[in-house]
């Protein structure tokens, strides 16, 4: 059997996703290269520090909207047969004001509160709210259920499958893409990189990305559970500003959002913004706390922050060569990492297959 020797650099959701599925063809040897692993909490690794659930956000007739049609029935799948991996179907109500669509936020959500949105076909339960049960300033609100993931336990998931069929794991901070190609785990080259290295993109050799730029994530922690999920388009406290909260599986507490803060690169929390998340999450949902109760209510596990891999023009999935070395870019999520993983993962393999194949086609 003919082998591909593969190396992932990067080990965040797109990474560990792409890994994941590469790693199920045993022709694929792979090594998967990072700086940081499932476990590290570090403002250049956006994934743990999602929520994470599935609130699509891709135009109708976009890529993006075909990549988190195409994740929905994936992450359904995993979350019936492997309770293990740290996800839940959890009901989750969205809520829109007008006055939001102008404002970054807005935008970001424009897609998940508009009136009929393209989604309430793949999620189950979609239902929109009558008119006359809308609270006071809300123009229109829809209900459907999603997931949670516990992203404490669904990376480390991840990556126990990814080893389970034989892929490599190690740590190492590349200055050049090209460096990858060196790095795999057999000593010998390896014919393919795919790269998944988000934010760093921007400043990693050989991809130089300028497109690259952070939208701040700030959220807490807390062991309170609402229940429901709750997104609303926007916030009173500022147009970059956000609100959502959403409780993940598996004891993962309850994440309080949140900001959306573009070219804003600051990895410490803002005690004043964590102030304004915590007192609206306990207004647009006063279950969060007992009765009578404002922020003194809450049971704080952590703040955090994290910085959303935005791109201009959107994700880089496509095919490249430098230095002689074959690669396939993957990067580029923003906000939506998760919800579109599985279908940024299948796009970028099939990106993978056409160059293995044509690669085995010069061997002959
Ligand atoms: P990252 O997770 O940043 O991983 C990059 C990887 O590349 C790391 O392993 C890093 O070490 C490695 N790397 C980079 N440079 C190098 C180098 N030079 N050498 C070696 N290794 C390198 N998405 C959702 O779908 N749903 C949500 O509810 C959601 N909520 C979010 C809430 C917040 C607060 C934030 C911040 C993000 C949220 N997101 C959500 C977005 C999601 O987290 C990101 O889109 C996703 O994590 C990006 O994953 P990634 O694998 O592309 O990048």
């Amino acid at each position: 059997m003919a082998t591909n020797n593969i190396v992932v650099l990067g080990a965040g959701v797109s990474g560990l996703t792409t890994a994941y599925l590469l790693s199920q063809d045993p022709a694929n040897k792979i090594t998967v290269l990072a700086k940081h692993m499932p476990g590290d909490y570090d403002v250049e690794y956006a994934s743990p520090w999602a929520g994470a659930n599935y609130m699509p956000v891709g135009k109708e007739g976009s890529p993006h909207q075909a990549w988190e049609r195409a994740t929905w029935p994936a992450l359904k799948e995993i979350t019936e047969k492997y309770p293990e991996a740290g996800i839940h179907f959890r009901g989750s109500v969205i809520y829109n004001r007008k006055k939001d669509q102008e404002t970054a936020t807005g935008d970001w959500f424009s897609e998940l509160v508009r009136p009929n949105p393209w989604y309430k076909d793949v999620v189950p339960d979609f239902k929109t709210t009558p008119t006359e049960e809308l609270a006071p300033g809300i123009d229109n609100a829809q209900e459907f259920t999603s997931v949670c993931i516990n992203t404490a336990v669904y990376l480390p998931w991840l990556v126990g499958q990814c080893v389970k069929n034989g892929a490599v794991f190690q740590r190492a901070v590349l200055k050049h893409i090209a460096d990858a190609a060196y790095a795999h785990h057999t000593g010998l080259k390896a014919d393919l990189i795919i790269n998944c290295t988000g934010l760093s993109a921007k400043t990693l050799g050989g991809v130089l990305d300028e497109k690259m730029y952070p939208a701040r994530g700030q959220i807490v922690v807390v062991r309170n559970d609402p229940g429901p999920m709750v997104s609303v388009s926007g916030t009173d406290d500022g147009e970059d500003e956000a609100l959502y909260i959403m409780t993940r599986a598996a004891g993962g507490g309850t994440i309080l959002g949140g900001s959306y803060q573009k070219h804003n690169w600051d990895g410490l929390p803002d005690m004043n913004l964590a102030n304004r998340i915590m007192k609206r999450c306990i207004k647009v949902c006063p279950s969060l706390v007992k009765e009578g109760q404002g922020i003194e209510g809450l049971d704080i596990v952590r703040h955090g922050v994290g910085l959303r891999p935005l791109r201009e023009g959107g994700v880089r999935i496509g095919k490249d060569k430098v230095d002689g070395v074959a690669i396939v870019h993957n990067y580029g999520h923003g906000g939506f990492g998760y919800q579109a993983s599985f279908g940024c993962a299948y796009a970028t393999i099939s990106l993978a297959k056409e160059l293995l194949r044509a690669k085995s086609r010069a061997k002959l």
